[in-house]
């Protein structure tokens, strides 16, 4: 049995917390450094010992735990995680039913009440992602809600929680049949390989699917498509399958070669007609400048932060200018779908980088439609910063 630590919130934070904001950090609370071990269960109280939430410590980058629920009586038992998956995993009914889309997310962290745990859904398997060591200890817990609650052929795992929030090496397989990889899943018709046994990158980054699919169906035909940070094509998959008449891939990653070239081959698509190139996206703005290349539809997915021999980029701080590089390989009426999910910065902030953008390249342009999150990868309002995801499909006028 986990013990429990009351923790005392300081005044400024307990509005937000009684409001519903799930994260607990450090900076809000007296007596953080009673905090000794992960998975420790957390009680927090207001100065004047009255009860707002309980949870568990658990360091994350973004704090040291989480509120999982608002009832003094709850334990964090396996009774009560088997009651938080059966409400996620009925809430993805349609996913399940749905015989194009095979793989998803089941269980979003704090918007499916457990902050610092994820669960994916890939044909038949389900991936967890422990995003602490702290979730991680009611492993067993939730494993078991899983078994009593779900149909599986296995279980795979993500030890996300090593330092910096590194994934941990290991045999992530936990139990049942174990599967053959690539594994290979469908998404509205498209087909991808997926290896859960690798890193803690699968193959495909499922919080995009609306995305691809709107690139498919009404993007794509007859255009001319760039796809930068392309990491295994999946935007290029769905652009050639939509009829581009061509796409060029690049991603500075060396594995992101052979790892496009399947992608494409699982779809029946001849890749020897596609471009995909290996190299930093940052010398290939340079290269299509003096090579005069132009593109119809332009999709830039940046991570939110990396670091390549010569540069350093950080979304909140250089999406401008790398949006001002795409501008200027745009066809006029061409598209770009900028893209970002950084949690650092919101929505406004992110339109505020279009507007500068296309002011530093002296163009004119029109928000055609934007994207969040979908519906599976649930967010409460209570925690913005958990609707990360933000894409934004602009039109170059000029
Ligand atoms: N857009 C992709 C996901 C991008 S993940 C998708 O939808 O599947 C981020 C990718 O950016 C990684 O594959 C990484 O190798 C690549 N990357 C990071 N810095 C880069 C750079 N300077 N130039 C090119 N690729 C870069």
């Amino acid at each position: 049995m986990n013990q429990t630590v009351k923790l005392k919130v300081k005044p400024a934070h307990v509005k937000s917390l009684k409001a519903g904001y799930p994260l607990v950090k450090k900076e809000a609370i007296l007596n953080w450094r009673d905090l000794k071990k992960e998975g420790t269960v957390i009680e927090l109280v207001d100065e004047k010992g009255q009860f707002l939430g309980k949870g568990y410590y658990g360091l994350q980058n973004k704090g040291c735990g989480w509120v999982l629920t608002r009832n003094p009586k709850e334990e964090m038992n396996q009774p009560f995680f088997e009651k938080k998956l059966k409400v996620a995993i009925d809430a993805r009914k349609s996913f399940f039913e749905d015989e194009e889309t095979t793989a998803f997310r089941v269980f979003n962290g704090e918007g499916d009440g457990i902050g610092g745990l994820t669960i994916d859904f890939f044909d038949g398997y389900f991936l967890i992602n422990w995003y602490s060591e702290g979730i991680y200890r009611f492993k067993e817990e939730i494993v078991q809600s899983l078994r009593t609650i779900a149909a599986f052929k296995g279980l795979y795992e993500k030890k996300r929680f090593a330092e910096k929030g590194a994934y941990i090496e290991d045999d992530d397989f936990i139990e049942g049949e174990r599967a053959s990889f690539p594994l290979i899943v469908k998404e509205n018709g498209i087909h991808f390989a997926v290896y859960l046994n690798e890193s803690a990158m699968v193959g495909v980054f499922l919080d995009q699917r609306e995305v691809r699919k709107a690139i498919r169906d009404r993007y794509a035909e007859g255009k001319r498509v760039l796809n930068t940070f392309s990491y295994t094509g999946a935007f290029s998959i769905a652009a050639a399958l939509g009829g581009a008449v061509k796409t060029t891939s690049v991603d500075v990653a060396n594995r992101s070669k052979s790892k496009t070239i399947e992608q494409f081959s699982m779809n029946g698509i001849d890749y020897e007609a596609q471009d995909i190139i290996v190299e930093d996206v940052f010398n290939y703005f340079k290269y299509a400048v003096r090579k005069k290349l132009v593109f119809d539809l332009v999709i830039l997915d940046p991570p939110s932060y990396a670091r390549s021999k010569k540069n350093t980029f950080s979304a909140g701080k250089d999406y401008p200018d790398l949006l001002e590089k795409a501008i200027h390989i745009t066809e006029k009426n061409g598209i770009i779908v900028a893209s970002t999910n950084s949690s650092t910065f919101g929505m406004d902030k992110f339109k505020g980088f279009i507007k500068k953008a296309f002011h530093q390249a002296g163009a004119e342009y029109n928000i055609l439609e934007e994207f969040r999150l979908p519906p599976d990868f649930k967010t409460i309002k209570s925690y913005k910063e958990g609707n990360y995801l933000k894409v934004v499909f602009i039109e170059k006028l000029t």
